[in-house]
């Protein structure tokens, strides 16, 4: 056993820190974390999960306008925010107690405040001192609203989860995750939306087939884009906030969501103390180990800003647990990490778009059908869904999968392992679909378009 006074000692209680922590007491480690907030993280506290709460909130809108297509009368039904966001931090309290139960049943020493560096193996968490062979920073990241006058007149996404009331009209900047997600969230619960964006189509990096298939959803539903136009300024007015625009049009709303993007939370982690080097926009920087500048220092998670996603941070912290005290040796490894998006209409991908195989040259064969979901049918709703294969013409290997529509999201989580596993073309097409549904799409399509 080390002089130290733990094996372990991680900075952040999220999906990452947690994680490891937990793996690595599970293999003889004597680890403690520290926590300045709530034990859970971004994830659990305000971020998907409490994200995901409201969408199904908002898809009651949705169901109660297509129930008369199946026969049903519905009463003008009310809507209570208040009550809404009572129940969503009941479940968010209840959450933390479980991840605090779960750092408790592992032996994992949990210290309330914030933890700060002061060489590569002493972490001061306020008064205290603790020395340990091995750190681990996991302190994943924080909103990012750009510099301009006003700004502080809009919120993020931390606060758009206590709101004390709905707005009429939001304004949502940003065109990535965060934005689309609420965009969706807020017109489902009658909030008059308009998203604005500086470039000319929402979600950059994904499938022009799945930007386009969700713009012309999230239209459909009643949000109104901006395109070319982010805001400069912002100032209160009579009656709400005036956003002039970077094009010089003025106009107002009741509220202003900031989602633009996310950094990584390093400030005052006193990084420079201990030599830990950091990169571009402050992330830290990490080899394929999770392993900083300083040999007896790891980040894993949102800080170091490789892939921005709960599951990858989990994967991370494990890797790292198990590599440095089960004696495994496990890389991370990002390739084919599938992802969603909870807007409306939802998004389910995996591996690369059309665009991205083309850019690395690859000859690409892509299937794709659109097509009005079965539930919409008699509902009579207009929108379509998408999905997407894009194949190696060479390999027949399959590189991407992409859907957008009902339950996209669940959908991916199988097709991902098909896509991972290295399945080509013809293994889809000799699988039997399941029908009826959305999915068996996916294994009967036949002409490349
Ligand atoms: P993203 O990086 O996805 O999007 C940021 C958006 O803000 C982009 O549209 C970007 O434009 C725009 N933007 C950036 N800077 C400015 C600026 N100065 N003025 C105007 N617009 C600007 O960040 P999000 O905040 O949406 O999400 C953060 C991360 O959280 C994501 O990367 C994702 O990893 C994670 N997340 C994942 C979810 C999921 O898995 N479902 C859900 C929510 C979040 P441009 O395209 O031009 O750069």
């Amino acid at each position: 056993m080390s002089d130290y006074d733990y094996d372990l000692f991680v900075i952040g209680a999220g999906s990452g820190g947690v994680r490891a922590s937990r793996i690595a007491a599970g293999h003889g480690a004597r680890v403690a974390i520290c926590e300045e907030s709530r034990v859970g993280g971004t994830c659990v506290i305000r971020g998907c999960v409490p994200k995901k709460l409201l969408v199904y909130a908002s898809q009651f809108a949705e169901s109660f306008a297509d129930a008369p297509g199946y026969g049903w009368t519905v009463p003008p039904a009310e809507f209570s925010w208040a009550d809404l966001i009572a129940a969503k931090d009941r479940e968010i309290d209840r959450l933390n107690r479980v991840y605090l139960g779960l750092l408790d049943n592992a032996g994992v020493d949990l210290h309330m405040g914030r933890g700060r560096l002061i060489d590569g193996h002493t972490v001061a968490v306020g008064e205290q001192r603790f020395t340990a062979e091995k750190i681990l920073i996991a302190t994943g990241g924080r909103p990012w609203v750009p510099d301009i006058p006003g700004a502080s007149l809009g919120f993020s996404s931390d606060e758009a989860f206590h709101l004390d009331r709905l707005p009429e009209r939001i304004l949502i900047a940003g065109a990535g995750y965060i934005a689309v997600e609420f965009a969706g969230i807020f017109s489902g619960l009658g909030v008059d939306v308009t998203l604005a964006y500086r470039r000319d189509r929402i979600l950059r990096g994904f499938d022009d087939d799945i930007r386009r298939a969700v713009e012309a959803g999230m239209e459909g539903r009643g949000i109104r884009f901006r395109y070319h136009a982010a805001p400069a300024r912002l100032e209160t007015v009579d009656d709400g906030i005036e956003v002039t625009f970077s094009d010089d049009h003025a106009e107002t709303f009741d509220a202003v969501m900031f989602a633009t993007g996310r950094a990584p939370y390093t400030w005052d982690l006193g990084l420079e103390d201990a030599g830990v080097h950091t990169g571009p926009g402050n992330r830290i920087e990490v080899d394929e180990f999770s392993r900083t500048s300083v040999a007896s220092v790891f980040a894993v998670g949102d800080v170091t800003d490789r892939v921005n996603l709960t599951p990858v941070a989990l994967m991370e912290g494990h890797a790292f647990a198990d590599t440095q005290f089960a004696g495994a040796k496990r890389p991370i490894d990002h390739a084919d990490t599938p992802a969603a998006i909870f807007s409306q209409p939802p998004v389910g991908t995996v591996g690369l778009s059309e665009e991205q195989a083309r850019e690395q040259g690859l000859e690409v064969k892509v299937f794709r059908s659109r097509f009005t979901p079965m539930k919409y049918t008699l509902a009579g709703r207009a929108e379509k869904g998408m999905m997407k294969l894009v194949v190696d013409a060479r390999s027949d290997r399959v590189l991407g999968c992409h859907v957008v529509g009902p339950d996209a999201p669940e959908m991916l989580q199988g097709f991902a392992v098909a896509v991972r596993a290295g399945l080509t073309k013809a293994d889809f097409d000799r699988t039997i679909g399941i029908h009826p549904t959305a999915a068996e799409e996916l294994v009967t399509l036949r002409q490349p378009v």
